[in-house]
């Protein structure tokens, strides 16, 4: 029997990637656009808010090389464009010598940006290393090198504000972490002088969420460098907080934002600290108090959804109501 024939099989052409529908890519820009007008419209809100830049201010923009401070810098150069106050921005990098840091990606992103900077070479990492045992986390160190240095150097550049890429995600999850594990109601805030008393930090990203920074980010294609060089782990305990936020929030969107309006809306004299509210010498006036004591709180009582138990009470509770103004 004769052998079969083979027969040569013509090549499939690779399939070429297919070309961007032209009504997505006008999505994405028109999406885009919207980003970046409100990335504009929450920090100016921010700064202006709190009082953050004023006229001929030198801010000094701490450049970590992630993506919040590239966000910080990229839209704090357009609002000084627009900015009807005159102010200078000097950014400002750490090269703290951790192995594989590619010093050369954020000076030569901030030249392409025609923005002041300068670069510190400081080997605040072989001091960590060093110092912190084995399988500890480093950070807390790290940080407070950094903290001494950027202080010192916000005086040698005439830096009258330090800014940090903060955003509200961070301040939410201080303000749990310093509940939960420290006791105190305490969050972190958009100004404040810092802790030698000698300049005033500020945090213009106050207001923005980080999935909006992550999107923007990602739009501009910042030349990213990763805090993960020094192989630290990176602090447990505000993962797990951040994780329990996210979790909040796909269980009961807008949550996040309802507590975030809660921190700029103290009421001390409903809480217990008796050195904010001066409990102790109270008088009644005989006067009308607006905001004072109602005996009871008037919110609605709505049951939590994903708590069958509460949800059986609070119908029952509810029954009780109506069959109560029935019998009226
Ligand atoms: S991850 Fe590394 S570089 Fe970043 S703060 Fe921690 S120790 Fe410092």
């Amino acid at each position: 029997m004769n052998a079969p024939v083979e027969i040569a099989r013509p090549a499939v052409p690779e399939a070429a990637p297919p070309a961007p529908r032209h009504a997505d890519a006008m999505r994405a820009a028109r999406e885009a656009n919207k980003l970046s007008k409100r990335l504009h419209r929450l920090m100016g809100q921010a700064i202006a808010d709190f009082n953050m830049i004023e006229p001929g201010d030198t801010v000094m923009v701490c450049m970590s090389g992630g993506k919040d401070s590239h966000v910080m810098l990229d839209i704090l150069l357009s609002l000084r464009e627009r900015a009807p106050v005159d102010f200078d921005l000097v950014a400002v990098n750490l090269d703290q010598k951790q192995p594989g840091f590619p010093a050369h990606v954020l000076p030569d992103y901030l030249q392409s940006r025609g923005v002041r900077f300068h670069i510190e070479e400081q080997d605040t990492y072989s001091i960590v290393k060093r110092v912190i045992p084995e399988g500890k986390t480093m950070c807390s160190l790290c940080s407070r090198l950094r903290r001494g240095i950027l202080y010192r150097l916000a005086g040698e550049l005439g830096a009258t504000k330090i800014a940090l890429g903060h955003h509200r995600d961070d301040i939410l999850q201080t303000f749990f972490l310093n509940m939960f594990h420290g006791g105190q109601l305490k969050g972190m805030p958009p100004k404040l002088v810092s802790d030698d008393g000698r300049h005033i930090v500020i945090r213009p990203l106050a207001y923005v969420e980080e999935a909006d920074l992550q999107r923007w980010a990602d739009i501009r294609a910042f030349p990213i460098i990763p805090c993960t060089l020094c192989g630290s782990q990176e602090n447990l305990q505000r993962k797990q907080v951040a994780a329990m936020l996210r979790e909040w929030d796909k269980r009961h969107p807008g949550r996040l934002e309802t507590m975030f309006t809660a921190l700029t809306k103290v009421v001390p004299s409903h809480l217990m600290d008796r050195t904010a509210y001066p409990f102790t010498t109270l008088r009644a006036r005989g006067e009308p108090e607006p905001g004072g004591d109602i005996a009871f709180d008037d919110e609605p009582c709505v049951p939590p959804a994903h708590h069958p138990g509460v949800e059986r009470e609070g119908a029952a509770v509810v029954q009780w109501f109506k069959d109560a103004a029935a019998d009226d």
